[in-house]
């Protein structure tokens, strides 16, 4: 796994809306590996790799923002109040640094009351993201030469290396940018092409209600769709067996259902067929709540299209670090690369019972 680019991927910036630093960094990864690459009116990086027909075509989105905030007040202290970007768990976030992105960078922490100070009440009580201030160490005057209402903000931590896992902020879902990167770069590296043309999307403001994705869904109408994202490993103790989902190092998931899809189950059979003919670690994920890009993709094609998702499982998603296993980075990149050169073999008929995966072309 190059874990020096999923670190830079991860610890890069990019609010819902406010995806600068990362789009930045995917259009360097990608131009050399596209045919074509654009950026659309609400800011998704779209690459074209053309494949080796044109008759259908593949969209494939990982969606490039992260969880954030949005500075809403400075109050005359210089304490900055805020909004959520996508969310958050927000006990997570006590004491937490944070960067403020004004006319320069700045550095803050979240601060809430001291617990010396809190009445019981307090202290058994959930924060909510809104009882946080950004305290930047500066006075008000100070403040707004650098920082206006309407400025992003992202969370700061520098990944690292946990036996076999990463751990770093983010994971959700630059983990799925890093799929789609890597998928690529082995398809062209291997002097191959996607078996149709594939539309490799970096979406923006999914953390937001799939907006990105929906825009670059109307725009390309793709035949096949797939979602890159991360997904829930609550395989820690305590957990009951079906509230798991996932589990860590047990290798990719395919998804058979969240919150905003229930994915075309002749898609989760493709899936299952190739990961099990490559030898690719894989499991199913049912998340109970919660969506991906996939369903915004499913539905903004005219006559709908045949979609899918493969995800990475996360230890404290949508937390301040989260948690991801090298070998379920690499089983994902692999079966995705596996899909992208195999859907000239998808089985049309419409007979769930029977369906077959065509051979191998040569094969
Ligand atoms: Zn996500």
């Amino acid at each position: 796994m190059n874990v020096k680019l999923f670190k830079d991927l991860c610890e890069a910036t990019g609010a819902p809306g406010f995806e600068y630093g990362i789009r930045d960094l995917i259009i360097s990864e990608m131009t050399p590996l596209a045919d074509e690459i654009s950026v659309d009116n609400i800011g998704n990086v779209t690459a074209l790799i053309k494949g080796r027909s044109s008759e259908k075509s593949i969209m494939c989105a990982a969606h490039m923002d992260e969880i954030g905030f949005i500075v809403r007040h400075i109050d005359d202290n210089g304490f900055i109040r805020i909004l959520p970007l996508g969310g958050f768990d927000a006990k997570t976030l006590t004491a937490q640094r944070v960067m403020v992105h004004g006319k320069k960078d700045l550095p803050g922490c979240m601060g809430v009351k001291p617990i010396h100070v809190m009445s019981p009440e307090e202290r058994t009580k959930m924060p909510a993201v809104t009882d946080y201030v950004v305290d930047l160490g500066l006075p008000k005057d100070e403040v707004v030469k650098y920082v206006s209402v309407g400025d992003s903000i992202t969370r700061v931590s520098d990944l690292v290396e946990m036996g076999d896992c990463v751990n770093v902020k983010s994971i959700d879902n630059r983990g799925g940018c890093y799929m789609l990167i890597e998928a690529v770069r082995a398809i062209i590296a291997s002097g191959n092409r996607p078996d149709y043309d594939l539309y490799a999307v970096f979406s923006v403001q999914e953390e937001v209600g799939l907006r990105g994705a929906h825009a670059a869904t109307l725009a390309i109408q793709p035949t096949f769709a797939f979602a890159l994202d991360v997904t829930i490993a609550f395989d820690t103790p305590g957990s009951a067996a079906h509230d798991k989902c996932t589990e860590l190092g047990k290798g990719t998931a395919i998804k058979v259902y969240d919150g905003t899809l229930i994915t075309d189950p002749r898609m989760v059979k493709f899936m299952t067929a190739l990961a099990e003919e490559g030898e690719i670690p894989h499991q199913l994920e049912l998340l109970a709540a919660g969506g991906t890009d996939a369903g915004a993709m499913q539905k903004f094609t005219g006559g709908g299209s045949i979609c899918g998702a493969i995800s990475i499982p996360v230890r404290n998603v949508h937390q301040s670090i989260e948690m991801a296993h090298k070998v379920d980075i690499q089983a994902s990149v692999d079966l995705l690369t596996a899909c992208f050169t195999s859907l000239s073999r998808w089985d049309w008929s419409w007979k769930q019972a029977e369906r077959t995966l065509a051979p191998k072309q040569g094969a």
